[in-house]
């Protein structure tokens, strides 16, 4: 170990969060105690409900430490439990982040980790509260929960969606499962050769879209200032369409997809080119674009058709119409949630 780096056992467990609680500040008045007692305390606005999600992430299943730098790590593991939270059209108020930990990891990389666990709390306005801390065999565990709130009425759930709804999308999809390809790809190369300079050039979208989602705090309000409140949503963090599967199977209705409508940008689309990979593919099957994929009655057309920050990719049919996903050439192919069957004909 570099003499400047200090192992967790130097400090002790304690020292760890003792360490840790110095670079937290709290910022949210709802927050009336954080770290330091047996539990923090926290205020719920009145007539409001307590919305909370916890995700668990796994190093080499959900991260690798070859490419995931300790600060964005932190930011994304705070930054996907937000999802949730607005998923549900609530507003995230406070996290708690515990860790599991290896001996290979020092008090320095810990400090990475919750700066910018921190950075995202600050940009959301949401206080880190608590925690656990524990040690752990071979490698990272991250769990964060979320704790958010909403007015009852306000909270919008998977399973409503009806017949005739439009389907729409925030954002652009595909690009953190491009991001991912040319990051696992720089990998490989320098696995075999270790001198090898990574080539990300050009990548810069696709490459911050899988290392720094940000949750979609901006759709939430705009859809609450354009007086719309979606009848079903959803965050998507497994592809398209699996997701669009998800709000189905809960609605008890079928979800009509336009491939065409599906919004791609350049960088993906040129992008997936250099992999011989169909962009339409990346946004359905790849995941982790933690875009909002929702449906408004079509009375609410009117106030959101000059939107920028979403586009209508599809409507609502009746549950046996299956769902389906519709190509340029208007031939319907049923929707699965592996999208490469999707592409053959029936
Ligand atoms: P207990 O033994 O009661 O679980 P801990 O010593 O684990 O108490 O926790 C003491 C305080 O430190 C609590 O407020 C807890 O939420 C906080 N805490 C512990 N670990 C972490 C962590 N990894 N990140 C943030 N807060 C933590
Ligand atoms: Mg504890």
């Amino acid at each position: 170990m570099e003499n400047d780096l200090h192992s967790i056992e130097s400090i002790g467990e304690f020292g760890l969060i003792k360490d840790l609680a110095e670079g937290l500040g709290t910022r949210n008045p709802l927050t009336i105690r954080g770290i330091g007692d047996d539990a923090a305390v926290c205020r719920i606005p009145k007539g409001e409900v307590l919305v909370t999600s916890t995700d668990v992430l796994v190093e080499g299943i959900h991260f690798d430490m070859s490419y995931s730098p300790l600060k964005h790590l932190g930011y994304k593991a705070v930054a996907v439990n937000l999802s949730d939270i607005y998923a549900m059209n609530a507003k995230p108020q406070q996290i708690t982040f515990s860790i599991a930990l290896s001996s290979k990891y020092t008090v320095e990389a810990v400090r990475e980790l919750y700066a910018g666990a921190e950075l995202a709390c600050e940009t959301y306005g949401v206080d880190l509260v608590g925690g656990d801390t524990s040690s752990s065999k071979y490698g990272m565990f991250i769990s964060v929960t979320a704790l958010g709130t909403a007015k009852e009425e306000d909270i919008v759930y998977r399973d409503g969606a009806k017949e005739k709804d439009l389907l729409l999308v925030s954002g652009d999809l595909g690009a953190a499962y491009l991001g991912l390809q040319i990051l696992e790809r720089e990998r490989l190369i320098y696995k075999e050769n270790p001198g090898a300079q990574p080539d990300l050039a050009g990548f810069d979208y696709v490459l911050e879209r899988q290392l720094k989602p940000e949750p979609r705090q901006d759709v939430i309000a705009k859809l609450k200032e354009l007086d719309v409140k979606p009848t079903s949503m959803i965050d998507i963090s497994d592809g398209l369409a699996s997701e669009c599967l998800h709000l189905a199977e809960e609605s008890e209705v079928s979800v009509q997809l336009y491939d065409t409508k599906i919004p791609i940008v350049k960088e993906v689309r040129e992008g997936a080119k250099e992999f011989n990979m169909d962009p339409s593919i990346c946004a359905l099957n790849g995941g982790e674009d933690y875009e909002l994929l929702f449906t408004i009655a079509q009375a609410d057309f009117e106030k959101i058709k000059d939107e920028k920050l979403f586009s209508v990719i599809g409507y609502i049919d009746h549950a046996s119409v299956g769902s389906n996903l519709i190509d340029a050439s208007n031939n319907v192919h049923t929707l699965t949630a592996q999208g490469w069957n999707a592409f053959k004909s029936e």
